[in-house]
């Protein structure tokens, strides 16, 4: 399998390209409008074809760039069918994954950050791989207190769809503010320390009440956005 990991530096997004090295068809794991250029050059440098982009959830700091490739390229938007998009193309669950040429990435549930987040499991020959959007981070996790987020229900998610996988696995995470790119399910059920080492869902709880974040900056913007697929209105 080809696979690239792409960092969008105002809003910290990692996008990741998957392609299937036989067909030469790709998609595109949460693009970014704004890196929009930059990974069209790195599809096309690596002579593939972009048949998919796929959303992990709906984004509220960065707006994508799903619409703007479908446009350009003639790519499908895949989101998770739950959020219901209605200029999606194709809406993915647990029971609906998405399949190009070899590769298969499998929707895993992960309610939490948003009600409708999901996280995407790719097996191939030479690694496992776990794209966790916002659900999981390196040492962290994505914030739960709008879009339908609730500490409890991501503690759930985490603990029961990623935490459950071999330790091996290798942990893609949506963000990094830390200049980190990788870790492994081990390493996160071990050391998160939010949500690993053995914390209790009230220990989780607590932390995430504790947080109190700012408003984000882009919300109002990039929901309604993302809604339409980054389609401006
Ligand atoms: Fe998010």
């Amino acid at each position: 399998m080809i696979f690239r990991q792409l960092f969008e530096p105002g809003s910290s997004t990692y996008t990741y390209l998957l392609a299937c090295p036989d067909t030469r068809r790709a998609v595109l794991v949460d693009p970014v409008l704004d890196s929009v250029d930059r990974d069209l050059a790195t599809v096309q440098e690596l002579g593939l074809t972009l048949a998919y982009t796929l959303e992990t959830h709906v984004h509220a700091d960065h707006v994508t760039s799903a619409a703007r490739l479908r446009s350009l390229v003639g790519s499908k938007i895949a989101c998770p069918e739950m959020d219901g998009i209605p200029s999606a193309d194709i809406g993915v669950s647990e029971i609906k994954p998405l399949t190009v040429g070899t590769v298969t990435l499998k929707p895993l549930f992960t309610p939490g950050h948003t009600d409708a987040h999901h996280s995407y499991l790719v097996n191939s020959p030479d690694a496992v791989r776990v794209m966790t959007g916002d659900a999981l981070l390196i040492d962290g996790c994505g914030r739960t207190d709008f879009q339908g987020g609730c500490a409890e229900t991501l503690y759930h998610s985490i603990h029961d769809k990623i935490f459950t996988l071999p330790d091996d696995v290798l942990v893609y995470p949506g963000h990094d503010y830390h200049h980190c790119h990788v870790s492994t399910v081990g390493q996160e059920r071990e050391r998160n320390s939010r949500l690993g080492g053995g914390k209790s869902v009230e220990e989780f709880v607590a932390i995430m009440a504790a947080l109190k974040l700012p408003y984000p900056k882009k919300m109002d913007v990039a929901v309604p956005a993302n809604l339409r697929c980054g389609e401006a209105e």
